[in-house]
């Protein structure tokens, strides 16, 4: 695709057109890209969904921009159970739920694909990706021949919104989980990621939110009790406004050394409501900026300088970024 806008790719609905861009649905078809863009050149650059990066608004010209939005499907066996980087995560709570698994219920509404959940180690309260994985298949991009490799999650190097893959240029493809599902249940699990390959093109966080809860009512409908976990993740999201405007959630990680969250510490500085341009630091939420009104990605950086250089001024440590700044 040429001339593609990044803004309807980002959760943030921020960033300008890029030259080269695209949405691979296979493993064969990813690594055709890969190899055309060694033969023309091209650098490249990975996403998911776009809930954790702000686009540049004027993209490199020599950049593939390749979304693993539509690499989404899953394979499972008596034995194991794989699913590729691009299915959402929140799928997880969900499939859970059908195929009688628990523990996948903090993934509830967390936006994202499992790719980069693996890649960020995604987190909600107590509970990470790295709980759920088994083995994560990668391929690494600085090997010629771009060939399959695999490692076990005790060996993947996690921490607190940390992994291997950020040490390292690997693509994740996707993860065997720890639990196998029920094997009567596969059919309509199936069909519940059926329904959502067919959701072309969705990127508001709007949109993530009523199909996710859709979803889950529907479940209800069927019977199925939606354990208080993941309603009270419904309720703190609301709460907190995370789906009312375009954002990327937290934008910094918390400095567990300096002891209090970074939201707190912005709420102490009254930054909380402050605007530049179309970009306002949440008024709910101290860690998170939000795209109020047609923001740019130099009004939310020009935020995030504000909450560096107050925060460092008044507690002594510069908040390190979550959300990548894609070049
Ligand atoms: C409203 C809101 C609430 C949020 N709440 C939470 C929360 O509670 N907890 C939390 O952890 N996060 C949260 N996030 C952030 C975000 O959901 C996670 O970081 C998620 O893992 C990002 O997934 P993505 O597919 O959108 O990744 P993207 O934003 O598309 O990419 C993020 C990074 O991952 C890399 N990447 C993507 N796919 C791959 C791959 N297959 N292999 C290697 N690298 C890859 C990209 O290159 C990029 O560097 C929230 C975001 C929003 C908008």
């Amino acid at each position: 695709m040429r001339n593609e806008s990044l803004a309807s790719h980002s959760s943030y609905q921020i960033g300008g057109k890029a030259n080269f861009f695209a949405m691979p649905e296979s493993i064969e078809e990813l690594l055709t890209l890969l190899q055309g863009c060694r033969a023309h050149g091209l650098d490249f650059f990975f996403c998911g969904m776009g809930s954790n990066l702000l686009f540049p608004d004027n993209p490199r010209e020599d950049t593939l921009y390749i979304s693993l939005k539509k690499f989404v499907y899953w394979d499972i066996q008596p034995t194991h159970w794989f699913i590729s980087s691009g299915t959402p995560m929140s799928m997880l709570a969900l499939s859970g739920l059908m195929f009688g698994i628990s523990g996948y219920e903090f993934t509830y509404l967390l936006p994202g694909g499992l790719g980069a959940g693996i890649y960020m180690n995604a987190k909600y309260n107590h509970h990470q990706i790295s709980d759920i994985i088994q083995t994560v298949y990668y391929v690494d991009l600085a090997d010629p021949s771009l060939s399959m490799q695999s490692i076990d999650v005790s060996d993947c190097k996690y921490g607190y919104k940390q992994s291997i893959f950020q040490m390292n240029p690997w693509l994740v493809l996707g993860a065997d989980m720890k639990a196998v599902p029920d094997l009567e249940r596969i059919p309509e699990g199936n069909e519940l990621l059926t329904r959502w390959k067919e959701k072309e093109g969705m990127s508001t966080l709007q949109a993530f939110y009523s199909y996710m809860g859709e979803e889950a009512s529907a479940l209800m409908k069927q019977g199925v009790a939606i354990p208080t976990d993941m309603s009270d993740i419904a309720n703190y999201r609301n709460g907190k406004r995370h789906f009312e405007y375009p954002s990327c959630g937290s934008v910094f990680k918390n400095n567990y050394d300096y002891g209090v969250p970074v939201g707190a510490l912005v709420d102490r500085l009254n930054l909380k409501g402050k605007e530049h341009g179309g970009a306002m630091i949440s008024p709910y939420h101290g860690n998170m900026i939000i795209n109020h009104n047609h923001a740019t990605a130099e009004d939310i950086k020009y935020l995030m300088n504000t909450i560096i250089e107050g925060v460092n001024t008044a507690f002594g440590f510069e908040p390190e970024p979550e959300v990548v700044l894609v070049k």
